[in-house]
């Protein structure tokens, strides 16, 4: 044996069906062959029964789903001819998810109004709950941080449950029929999964906690258990299109090619609205107070609040928009 090659065989893998080369890395967990869908477990913790894959539509069906939006969307309607599509990838992720059942205690305190006119006063309350819990919970299998658009990604598949298949279940044709999209291996295993969905979702029970009172004096959880463990694979399309010599991506589920979450440039008519409508919160504010100087309070102070609610959501939505370049959750 020659050194030079020595290092690179550590990580040389075939598959077990067809014998194609699986591309691997020291934090491959399981490879997927690209060549027959077959799984090989490397190290850690997997159920190879318990791999599933949502199919995926081709590319032409997301590049009409594109082509759609455009048409109907009132603001991209108007760019459409401008814009120009620049590239489309589609891309399976792997993601772990469970369901996560326990038990706790919270007590948490509440400042309410009680009373009304003179007798108003504000009361401390201390409510104490105990709480018996099942939650859904997902992650994305791997290291890197999160990728814009996949945690989008797993809350829409969870609210259109597309059909999947168990990975051992898809013969060597099916696979070749379906979608070419290459495959993000998962980089850790069934045990730090069930681990970080656990604590994922004590937190986000203690957040909701501290939701609903000022203080959270309180808080304890356990884990009864975390059932229903499984990988699942979900194609992910990202079209890149370039507008105005800038590019913009709208990311689409694989499964049925709807456009879920975009980056979309903000028009200049719209920031036109938000400036206008600011203004126009400012004169009726105005208007307001000339009102209560001349003595009509109730009647001014209406007229008052109204400009200050709405100067300051359209400020927010001013700033907002700029800051966060225009990301758009399109399903609902
Ligand atoms: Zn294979």
């Amino acid at each position: 044996m020659e050194s030079p090659s020595q290092s690179q065989e550590t990580f040389e893998f075939r598959c077990e069906r067809c014998g194609s080369l699986l591309r691997v890395t020291p934090e491959t967990i399981v490879a997927i062959c690209n060549y027959c869908g077959h799984p090989a477990a490397l190290h850690g913790t997997v159920s190879l029964d318990r791999i599933f894959m949502v199919p995926s539509k081709s590319r032409e069906v997301i590049l009409e789903a594109f082509n759609r939006r455009l048409e109907k969307d009132a603001d991209m309607r108007r760019i459409r001819h401008q814009v120009q599509v620049f590239n489309i990838e589609g891309l399976y992720y792997p993601f772990w998810t469970a369901e996560v059942s326990m038990r706790g205690h919270a007590i948490y305190i509440r400042y309410e109004h009680r009373g009304s006119g003179k007798k108003a006063r504000l009361e401390r309350r201390r409510y104490e709950e105990d709480f018996n819990l099942s939650l859904p919970m997902g992650i994305m299998a791997r290291r890197q941080a999160l990728t814009f658009g996949l945690s989008d990604l797993l809350d829409y598949y969870r609210a259109s449950s597309p059909q999947e298949n168990r990975l051992l279940d898809i013969g060597e044709e099916d696979w070749r029929r379906g979608a070419h999209l290459n495959l993000l291996a998962p980089e850790f295993d069934e045990v730090e999964a069930t681990n970080r969905l656990a604590e994922d979702a004590v937190d986000a029970v203690r957040e909701e906690y501290k939701r609903k009172g000022q203080e959270l004096e309180f808080f304890s959880a356990q884990i009864e258990r975390v059932s229903k463990v499984k990988l699942i694979l979900l194609p992910l399309w990202r079209v890149t299109y370039a507008f105005r010599g800038s590019l913009f991506q709208i990311i689409h589920a694989g499964w049925d090619g709807k456009p879920i979450v975009a980056t979309e440039p903000i028009l200049m008519f719209r920031r036109l609205l938000y400036v206008l409508g600011s203004l126009l919160a400012c004169f009726i504010g105005g208007f307001g107070a000339i009102l209560l100087e001349r003595g009509y309070t109730e009647f001014g102070l209406i007229i008052f609040g109204l400009s200050v609610v709405m100067g300051f959501g359209l400020g927010r939505r001013l700033t907002a928009d700029i800051r966060i370049e225009g990301r758009r959750r399109i399903w609902a």
